[in-house]
């Protein structure tokens, strides 16, 4: 409490600008009346104190202000609210500075990201916000750049590129403040890249030392800090196998929390690279760090602690999900059981705890003081790659069919790829001992690659050792039916302690946003259909549901100004699901996507403007003129190389063009020019002349004529392109 009254005497002497208030300070909460962190404060609870907001008069919300944001890509990003500014990042890594009760712009910033390095970008060219500490802002950016800026004129003070831009290495995640340090790490995994975390000085970017999260393929030391760990314990969990030259991923592309009350810092680390174990290690070894929590020193970054959630990792289960820093009355017995007294009570002890709820589906609740495992239940039904965890080992128990590399036969799993909780934050009431989890149900199949295509690694593509075929729907109205009722999403407000969900709330779609809780004895949430609710945190009851003509991903924020209790969010639709979902999306597909800032009060009377008319489009495909093989191989190529930023089956996703429709379909040379030729570099679609020789590309027109034909015939209806 003493450096919160510090901060504030400066503040006042001052008007808090560029404040050195104490260099061993943290981005903790200033003011608990504000946001001043994307996950509230350092704890990343989520959970804001105020409650002039309620569940009494929730229903009275309405917009105070509004701003339209500049890119119709993913906006990702938490609001976070410091001495009465407003400050976001958005798409292309671009940050905005807001006065937070009038909405009036105060100044942004382009870091001007070339438009080629798009297609680096699994999962859309977004970015998850800023870190805020005595007046200066940090944020990292598509390209790998880490950038301070003075966060009360947006001039810039710093920057350091952080990643080796000859390979594709992208950072979509905030940093952290920690100390007189700023920690970013990276994202990359499905293309190819070796994971870090890195932290750097505050004052000047210079780098204070870095945490590898898996083993120089050289087998050399790396003059890091993770050396002494590998060289004594992680080396060894991992065999020969295409790692070695992929980099075997382990990216930390969103999670660090530091623990001020242990001074211990966590990250999680994602999926291998690639995917396929029995490909990157020789299916041999648990691959440490990936899908794992790794606690370190805060001050050198040397080893602490691991736990790892998904040993051999093969689904892209990533650990990267949001860590939330708790202290709870953990049950340990039940006094009056041995007496036969039926007015027993619970016995407790106070432990000090995090919780996790990544990909895998299952809800981790472990020791902060030494990474030991306390409890891991499912969160979502229908889990399918393991049915629990042996608490005496700490590991899953599997479905043998899961490891699609060892049976050599198609698995389709629960989760799949996008996880049963993805990015979108949770949030943590300590009143009702509740998390909120947006979670989902989408499932993927997986299989060995057996196609020269899907074999072939390259810079461009996903590289991650599977077959795509199976990924891909076949033609087929049923399963196009199937496949939408299969992608659902829910609202979970689980009970860590009980290890079950204590309500939920079903959508009819996957992808819905980040959630955060209140005082108020409330949770708020986006979805991905356009509608921002309110719950009642203890029961679930629905206090508020209203239209905000977007489809929205991002979590909400709460503070207060002169008396008056707000609560902002972005919205638009984007990612990595609504680019790759093809008619999987379902009830969200047709929802426009707009990138806006919201701000909404109680009483508010801002009003949206009309929805643009939607334009007319034309549907008409070139006559198929292909072989049967031709299609074949360019269905192939698709999933191997297309997928992924066009959609599953090339049925359009709003955001990137609608192939179906494309103009050049029906000239081979004008379909060259863009795919090999680059004539659209400047918007992600770079040439692909490295991967693909002539016959193949245009193998790859004529499947999307194909689909066009197919789509028109059959199932127009339900997979017609998104107007924009
Ligand atoms: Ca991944």
């Amino acid at each position: 409490m003493r450096r919160l009254r510090l901060f504030f005497a400066t503040c006042l002497l001052a008007a808090c600008q560029n404040q050195v208030v104490d260099e061993s300070g943290t981005s903790t909460a200033t003011d608990n009346a504000e946001w001043s962190n994307i996950g509230f404060d350092a704890k990343e609870q989520r959970h804001s104190p105020l409650d002039k907001i309620n569940e009494n008069n929730v229903g009275e919300l309405g917009i105070a202000w509004f701003k339209d944001l500049p890119d119709a890509r993913g906006q990702e990003a938490t609001p976070v609210v410091v001495d009465g500014k407003l400050y976001i990042t958005t798409a292309w890594s671009k940050v905005f500075a807001y006065d937070a009760k009038t909405g009036k712009e105060l100044w942004s910033y382009d870091p001007e990201v070339s438009g080629e390095k798009a297609v680096d970008t699994c999962c859309d060219v977004v970015n998850r916000g800023i870190a805020i500490s005595r007046g200066r802002i940090f944020f990292g950016t598509i390209d790998g750049r880490l950038i301070a800026i003075d966060a009360n004129t947006g001039a810039r003070l710093w920057e350091t590129q952080t990643t080796d831009n000859s390979k594709p290495y992208t950072i979509t995640g905030a940093p952290r403040v920690v100390k007189n340090m700023v920690l970013i790490g990276n994202g990359g995994a499905e293309f190819g890249v070796r994971g870090y975390v890195t932290a750097y000085k505050i004052s000047d970017g210079t780098k204070k030392w870095r945490f590898y999260t898996v083993p120089n393929p050289q087998g050399k030391a790396d003059g890091a800090a993770s050396d002494e760990v590998f060289a004594k314990a992680a080396n060894k969990t991992w065999s020969d196998g295409e790692w070695k030259i992929s980099g075997g991923g382990g990216t930390v592309w969103d999670s660090i929390v530091y623990d001020e009350e242990l001074d211990q810092l966590y990250f999680g680390v994602g999926n291998g690279n690639p995917w396929n174990h029995g490909l990157r290690s020789g299916g041999q070894g648990d691959n440490l760090f990936l899908s794992s929590i790794v606690a370190v020193n805060p001050d050198t970054g040397t080893y602490l602690w691991h736990y790892q959630e998904t040993p051999a990792e093969s689904w892209d289960y990533t650990a990267t999900q949001h860590i939330i820093i708790a202290e709870v009355d953990w049950p340990v017995g039940t006094e009056g059981d041995a007496k036969g007294d039926d007015q027993a009570s619970i016995l407790t002890e106070k432990r000090k705890v995090l919780f996790h709820a990544p990909k895998n589906g299952f809800f981790f609740v472990l020791d902060r003081t030494n990474g030991q495992l306390m409890s891991a239940e499912p969160y979502v039904e229908n889990i399918n790659w393991a049915e629990g965890y042996d608490m005496k080992t700490g590991r899953p128990i599997e479905n043998p069919d899961a490891r699609f590399y060892k049976t050599g036969k198609p698995f389709i799993a629960i989760p799949g790829a996008l996880g049963a909780h993805n990015w979108h934050p949770m949030s943590y009431n300590p009143a009702t001992g509740l998390v909120y989890i947006p979670a989902q149900q989408i499932p993927q199949g997986y299989e060995v690659p057996t196609s020269d295509i899907d074999k072939k690694r390259g810079r461009l593509g996903f590289n991650v050792g599977i077959g795509w075929a199976v990924g891909q729907l076949p033609d087929d109205k049923d399963i196009y039916k199937a496949a939408i009722a299969a992608t659902t999403g829910k609202l979970v407000a689980f009970d860590p302690k009980a290890g079950k969900v204590a309500w939920s709330v079903d959508y009819p779609a996957a992808w819905n946003g980040g959630t955060m809780t209140t005082a108020g004895n409330l949770v708020f949430q986006g979805t991905s259909i356009g509608l921002f609710k309110a719950y009642a945190a203890d029961s679930g009851k629905e206090l508020l549901s209203m239209d905000m003509q977007s489809g929205i991903v991002a979590a909400p924020s709460t503070y207060m100004i002169d008396g008056e209790q707000y609560v902002a969010f972005l919205t638009s639709k984007g990612g990595a699901f609504p680019l790759v979902a093809g008619v999987a999306g379902g009830a969200s597909r047709k929802i426009p996507n707009i990138p806006r800032l919201v701000v909404m009060k109680l009483g508010g009377k801002t009003t949206l403007p009309a929805l643009p008319e939607k334009s007319e489009i034309v549907w008409n495909p070139p006559e198929p003129t292909s072989t049967p093989q031709q299609v074949a191989e360019g269905k192939a190529l698709y999933g191997r190389f297309c997928l992924v930023c066009h959609g599953d089956s090339a049925v359009g996703n709003g955001f990137t063009p609608d192939l179906r429709v494309s103009g050049t379909l029906a000239s081979g040379e004008a379909w060259a020019s863009i795919i090999t030729g680059g004539a659209l570099k400047q918007h992600g679609m770079v040439s692909f002349s490295s991967q693909l020789k002539a016959d193949q590309v245009e193998a790859l027109r004529h499947y999307v004529i194909d689909r066009s034909n197919w789509t028109k015939a059959n199932v127009a209806e339900d997979t017609a392109p998104i107007a924009r």
